[in-house]
């Protein structure tokens, strides 16, 4: 049974005072969740305030051909983006999953496949296989090689991967390959490669991330037709902290490396889609979505995206 939750932009009065502070009168609020016909329900969320950021929208070069690539992945999303509740009951049976999976560790990013990259590089995929993606392989998260050991067991662990120009890694190749060893070292799992090839352009092109709260969930991307979106394994991640700011990454990349400009004045909200279990008392809807609250309050976004209604949306997949 799945339930689909769209996130509506909103004027909500400002009630919530925990999310109260300095940042005037425009608040990014997630209201309650209000029930809403046919099972769904819908996230409230205000307009958003101003933070206290630099603007640096890029007008890059080559806008041309990045509108093109803009439409190209919107196309391909656009299934999933119409009706992810029918999207769903097709794809679901590929999905799901009920067993422990074998996990390639990797980085979030949207183009190093692994179920693509491994093959190449000499390494079967299993057939319960599955990722762990955090951004730059946990570079940033110390706490990352605990959270593996408890969480999944290093008996789970395929091994570990780095990729070319990751933004986690602020670009830097052997930052990226010297982290991936020594989490690799650490858990005494192999290092895997460096994804050399992606599956983008040389920027980002993900229209939405998907939040795994859930391992029922295997890597959406898996399926021929899933959206081209950033993937974030939140589950293996036991600190808030490290789950706020995988998505305040991705925020902050789609606007500053990715489509960027495009977004706003093409009026396509980037989608956050929230994959949870409602049995699982750890990650709730409810938590998911404070912690996207956090990390858009965070980010470093256009004002035009904390002005105006519906650029960002919230959709809430049930997997259970
Ligand atoms: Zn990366």
């Amino acid at each position: 049974m799945m339930l689909k939750f769209n996130a509506q932009m909103a004027n909500t009065p400002n009630h919530n005072e925990q999310l109260s502070g300095p940042i005037g009168r425009r608040q990014f609020v997630i209201g309650s969740i209000m029930a809403m016909a046919a099972g769904a329900a819908g996230l409230l969320l205000s307009h958003f305030h101003r933070m206290d950021h630099h603007d640096h929208v890029e007008h890059m070069e080559g806008t041309e051909s990045r509108r093109d690539e803009f439409n190209r992945t919107l196309k391909r999303a656009e299934r999933f983006r119409e009706n992810p509740d029918a999207w769903w009951e097709e794809h679901r049976e590929q999905l799901l999953v009920s067993s422990p999976q074998i996990y390639g560790i990797e980085c979030v990013d949207e183009g190093d496949d692994l179920d693509k990259f491994l093959p190449t590089a000499g390494h079967a995929l299993p057939k319960n296989f599955d990722v762990i993606s955090v951004p730059g392989s946990g570079v940033q998260y110390p706490g990352f090689a605990e959270d593996l050991r408890n969480l999944v067991g290093t008996e789970h662990i395929m091994g570990v991967t780095s990729h070319k120009d990751c933004g986690a890694c602020h670009g830097k190749d052997d930052l990226a390959v010297s982290h991936a060893h020594k989490l690799a070292a650490a858990l005494r799992v192999p290092y895997l490669g460096h994804v050399e090839t992606l599956q983008r352009p040389d920027y980002h092109v993900a229209l939405g991330s998907n939040l795994r709260y859930t391992k029922k969930v295997r890597n959406i991307r898996f399926v021929e037709d899933a959206p081209r979106y950033f993937d974030a394994t939140q589950w293996c991640l036991s600190d808030r902290a490290a789950r706020v700011a995988n998505i305040r990454l991705m925020l902050n990349i789609a606007y500053h490396h990715g489509f960027n400009e495009l977004f706003i004045e093409e009026k396509i909200p980037f989608e956050l889609v929230v994959w949870y279990d409602p049995k699982d008392p750890v990650h709730t809807k409810d938590s998911a979505a404070d912690e996207i609250q956090e990390a858009f309050r965070q980010a470093d976004l256009p004002d035009e995206l904390r002005s105006t209604k519906g650029l960002l949306k919230l959709t809430f997949m049930e997997v259970s």
